[in-house]
């Protein structure tokens, strides 16, 4: 159980620090189109981010929707999303994505959590963050670097020490309930884990998060 105090602290100081440094820039966190975050999301498995955002615009373009997309040839497809890689796998996978979404749920991406992890490449953070972003529902986002940042912070250890259960359940109890607090707080913690809590020499001493953070406390000669 997270204190009340020390939650509250850190929900803002994550806020504040996303309003100057998060990746504000990134075309896919100012939408709050399902179909646009669910693409961004699939297009990012295993790439990097500058690759995907040269893509992602033009990806839509000329796929604004699910049925456009399933309606395409598997060839089109690659042929957008070449520069990233794995291009006929992510076409065909795309494909099928867009196929079921057209079918099943007629055109529109599903904004359930249980329906969107049985698309096919959608696991666990691709719904929340579809839900959270699109949908409007205040879901936390959890990477490997989220669940190192959470584990530090409220366990005082690195992983694998805490189950991955467990972080969801901090994660879960500490996102906000207004969606649009849900939305900055979750993409805070997402940025603040990747810029700030580096696996090796985490940047403790500038980090908005010091004073809360049982890790620090605990090893404080990390610079
Ligand atoms: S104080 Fe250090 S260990 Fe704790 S969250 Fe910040 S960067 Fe990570």
């Amino acid at each position: 159980m997270i204190d009340l105090g020390v939650a509250e602290l850190f929900r803002r100081r994550v806020a504040e620090w996303y309003s100057t440094h998060g990746a504000h820039s990134l075309p896919w966190r100012s939408t709050s189109n399902p179909w646009h975050i669910l693409v961004a999301g699939v297009l990012l498995r295993n790439t990097r981010v500058e690759q995907v955002a040269k893509v992602y615009q033009r990806f839509l373009e000329r796929f604004p929707d699910p049925r456009t997309l399933a309606s395409a040839s598997v060839d089109e497809i690659r042929g957008v999303i070449r520069s990233l890689g794995m291009q006929n796998r992510r076409a065909t996978e795309l494909k099928k994505l867009a196929e079921i979404i057209a079918e099943r749920f007629r055109g529109s991406v599903p904004c359930n959590q249980k329906l969107l992890v049985e698309l096919p490449g959608v696991g666990d953070y691709i719904a929340s963050e579809v839900l959270l972003a699109g949908c409007g529902q205040p879901k936390p986002i959890v990477d490997r670097n989220v669940v190192r940042l959470l584990s530090r912070v409220f366990m005082g250890v690195d992983p694998p020490g805490p189950s991955a259960r467990d972080v969801w359940r901090i994660a879960e109890s500490l996102t906000p309930r207004r969606s649009e607090d849900a939305r900055v707080f979750s993409y805070g913690v997402l940025d603040l884990a990747r810029a700030v809590c580096r696996v090796r020499k985490p940047l403790c001493v500038r980090c908005p998060v010091n004073t809360v953070c049982s890790y620090y406390s605990r090893v404080r000669h990390i610079v």
